[in-house]
């Protein structure tokens, strides 16, 4: 089953009773989101960065399921994935790892978008909502029979609090930003090393589906190839890193020096500033500086990031 809707995001049934909502093209802050259902309850896996875009696809799920949301999980902190909760029913039991709660809890720019994007997104009308369980490591929701297994990779990875829902009687993997589907990568809220280490984690699930944070759904030996592309990206970021640092360079001159490679086709490729960034601050052990790593993207790209959110 599936819904084309304005925009063509669109709500795909990948398994009986397991949705994904998918919002092209997937770069800045159209993100993927999706729910479980059954007929003991319903579990959604994420929201979207604004009301239209959250209420669009809680409609789309509703109509689809004739269900309201009984749970939902945040994958991670970020805004594209959290700020449409508190469009979620008042009833609605929000999870999320507990540092993703913290994350969410101190974000700024859920107040207003600094001007590192084009047009500026506007959020509409929603409010800052913190999940009202907080997992540490795993925990297992039951929707009757079915098993919705959350689970932290363990460390930092594409942020400090990410989860992953797992599927296991369908082989159904939510990755949130874990993966991005043939668009750059983000990690510089987590760790780089952290985030190749999780590819192998995800793959130690052996999933049949994959639904990524961001871009197309993928099956069966997609699967493969897109954490392998993954491995290689980081592994690139991880050598840019060592180079810039061996050689005195800034993150932004670091990234310049880069051949992008397989890579110069995905879509934010000004992300290997902000990736760089963490890899520095990293290696140096000081706390990253947001609005510095910001400026550095926004000048590799020769302007604001461009978003349709
Ligand atoms: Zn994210």
């Amino acid at each position: 089953m599936s819904e084309a809707v304005e925009d063509a995001a669109a709500l795909v049934e990948v398994r009986a009773g397991i949705h994904a909502w998918v919002q092209p093209d997937g770069s800045w802050w159209l993100n993927n989101a999706g729910a479980i259902t059954t007929a003991s309850g319903q579990l959604v896996v994420d929201t979207c960065a604004t009301a239209t875009r959250a209420r669009r696809f809680l409609d789309a799920l509703g109509a689809a399921t004739g269900q309201a949301p009984k749970l939902a999980v945040n994958t991670h902190q970020h805004g594209d994935h959290t700020y449409g909760n508190s469009l979620l029913p008042a009833e609605t039991v929000i999870i999320g790892q507990e540092k993703m709660r913290e994350g969410l809890r101190v974000d700024p720019i859920i107040d207003g978008c600094p001007p590192f994007w084009s047009p500026v997104p506007d959020w509409g009308d929603v409010e800052r909502r913190l999940p009202d369980v907080t997992v540490a490591e795993a925990l297992t929701v039951h929707l009757g029979e079915r098993r919705v297994e959350l689970r932290h990779p363990g460390g930092p990875a594409h942020t400090t609090g990410d989860l992953v829902a797992w599927v296991p009687d369908e082989r159904v993997l939510f990755t949130g930003d874990l993966v991005f589907a043939g668009l750059t990568p983000l990690v510089f809220m987590g760790s780089v090393a952290g985030a190749l280490a999780a590819v192998d984690w995800l793959a130690g699930f052996q999933p049949e589906v994959v639904v990524p944070g961001h871009g197309p759904i993928l099956n069966g030996d997609e699967i493969a190839r897109v954490l392998d592309e993954h491995r290689r990206y980081y592994r690139l970021v991880l050598q840019a890193g060592a180079d810039g640092i061996e050689h005195g360079l800034s993150p932004l001159n670091a990234a310049r020096a880069v051949d992008l490679g397989e890579f110069a086709g995905w879509a934010d490729a000004e992300r290997l500033v902000l990736n760089l960034h963490r890899y520095y601050a990293d290696h140096d052990g000081k706390e990253l500086d947001l609005i510095a790593a910001f400026t550095d993207a926004v000048a590799y790209n020769g302007g604001p990031l461009p978003t349709r959110v």
